[in-house]
C-alpha cells in the first residue's frame, strides 16, 4: 500500500538539509518548495509574514470527505551552514559539525513525496493542505503571523516531534512569560549606602521567595534572563528578571503567574522599590482525547501502514499550539527525527519513509471520514 520511492525521498531529504535556513531567512527552502510545486502545476499560496512566508499548498480531491491539513516548519536552528548529510544503509546524520535539519525537513520531505505518489497513482482523495510555516524555531512566529481561518480543513496533523513515526501527542502546555522590571534608588555605595534602594537584593529577595523549578507534574517555572546595576560604586537603581511559566493546565498556570506578582510586588514594596510586570501568553495549551476524532482517524491510519501507535505528552509548544487555539482541531505527531537540536541529530531512513506512508495513510482515511 502506498509504493513510495526511498531513493527519491531521500535525495529530496538531502537536498532539503544542505539548504541552510535559520529562522526567517527560509527563502531558498520556499524556492525549492515552489520549484517542486510548479513542475506538478500545482499554485502556491504564499502569504507574508515577518522577513519570510508561509506557504499554503491545496489539493482539491476528487471525494468529499473531511478535509484535512498536514504542517510542518521550514527553519532550523542553527548551526545549521553547510550541513554535510552522511546517508548510510538505515539512517542519516549531519557530519558532527552542525545539526542535521530533520526538525522539521524530514516532514517537509514527507510531504513532497506523499504528493508525488498522490500524482502518480491518482489517487482519490478529499481535500488536503499543506502548510510549510516559517519562523517556528523562535517562537511559533510563522503560524502566528498567519491567518488560519484561510485554512478550510477541520483536522491538522502537524508533524513535528520527536521520536519514531507513531508517537501522538495528546497534550502540551500552556506558556507564558513575565518581565519584571525593578525600580530602587540610586545612592553612592561608599558614601551614602542608607540612602539607595538596591534593585539587585530585591530582584534576590523575590527570586528566593517565588515557586520555581519543578511546580508539581504538570507546571513548571524558570528564570531564564537577569540583568541589573551600572557599577560598583552605585546602589543599583534597577534590575530585571524573565521568566517562563508552563502548565498543562491553565488555572495553575494563572495561579502560579498571580502568586509571582504578588510576592515581587510585595518583595519590592517592603524594601522601598518598585516593580512593573509584563505577562505575556505565549501560546495555549492543548488537551486530546483518545477517542477524538482526529487521534481515531490517525490510529486508524497508522494500522493501515502498519505503524504502531503510542501516546505522549509534551513539555514543549510547536505551531499545533497555535492551530488549536484558533479552532481547528490539531495534533503534534513524532516525525522520526532524533536528538534534535544537536549536532548529534539523526533520523532513520525508515522513519522518512513512514512520514510518507503515514500522510498518505491520512489522506486515504480522511477521503471516507
Ligand atoms: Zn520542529
Amino acid at each position: 500500500m502506498f509504493e513510495i520511492s526511498r531513493d527519491r525521498l531521500v535525495n529530496t531529504f538531502v537536498d532539503l538539509v544542505k539548504i541552510p535556513s535559520p529562522s526567517w531567512q527560509e527563502n531558498e527552502v520556499i524556492r525549492y518548495i515552489e520549484t517542486f510545486m510548479k513542475k506538478r502545476h500545482i499554485p502556491v499560496e504564499k502569504y507574508p509574514c515577518g522577513d519570510s512566508y508561509n506557504l499554503l499548498v491545496r489539493m482539491k480531491g476528487s471525494n468529499h470527505g473531511t478535509p484535512v491539513l498536514f504542517s510542518c516548519h521550514m527553519d532550523t536552528v542553527t548551526p545549521c551552514e553547510n550541513v554535510k548529510p552522511v546517508v548510510t544503509d538505515k539512517k542519516i546524520t549531519s557530519d558532527g559539525s552542525t545539526i542535521l535539519g530533520s526538525d522539521d525537513k524530514g516532514a517537509v520531505a514527507g510531504f513532497l513525496e506523499a504528493i508525488d505518489v498522490m500524482l502518480e497513482t491518482s489517487m482519490s482523495c478529499g481535500p488536503v493542505e499543506f502548510l510549510f510555516s516559517c519562523a517556528e524555531e523562535i517562537g511559533l512566529y510563522g503560524i502566528k503571523g498567519f491567518d488560519l481561518s484561510t485554512v478550510k480543513s477541520r483536522y491538522a496533523y502537524i508533524f513535528d516531534s520527536d521520536g519514531t513515526v507513531g508517537n501522538i501527542i495528546l497534550q502540551a502546555p500552556f506558556h507564558s512569560t513575565l518581565e519584571l522590571n525593578i525600580r530602587g534608588k540610586a545612592a553612592h555605595a561608599g558614601m551614602e549606602p542608607e540612602k539607595g534602594v538596591s534593585a539587585i537584593r530585591i530582584l534576590a529577595d523575590i527570586l528566593n521567595n517565588i515557586p520555581h523549578g519543578r511546580i508539581d507534574n504538570e507546571t513548571t517555572v524558570n528564570a531564564g534572563v537577569i540583568s541589573g546595576g551600572r557599577a560598583t560604586n552605585i546602589v543599583a537603581e534597577n534590575s530585571y528578571c524573565k521568566l517562563e511559566v508552563r502548565s498543562l493546565n491553565q488555572d495553575k498556570l494563572v495561579t502560579i503567574e498571580n502568586e509571582i506578582q504578588t510576592i515581587s510586588k510585595k518583595k519590592a514594596e517592603e524594601a522601598g522599590g518598585k516593580v512593573k510586570i509584563q505577562r505575556k501568553l505565549e501560546y495555549s495549551g492543548f488537551s486530546l482525547e483518545k477517542d477524538d476524532g482526529i487521534i481515531q482517524m490517525a490510529i486508524k491510519s497508522m494500522s493501515k501502514v502498519k505503524i504502531k501507535p503510542s501516546f505522549g505528552i509534551s513539555g514543549g509548544g510547536s505551531d499545533t499550539n497555535v492551530i488549536n487555539a484558533a479552532g481547528i482541531k490539531a495534533v503534534n505527531l513524532s516525525s522520526g527525527m532524533q536528538k534534535v537540536h544537536t549536532t548529534g541529530e539523526y533520523i532513520m531512513i525508515k522513519d522518512l519513509e513512514r512520514v510518507a506512508q503515514l500522510t498518505l495513510a491520512i489522506i486515504d482515511t480522511a477521503k471516507d471520514g
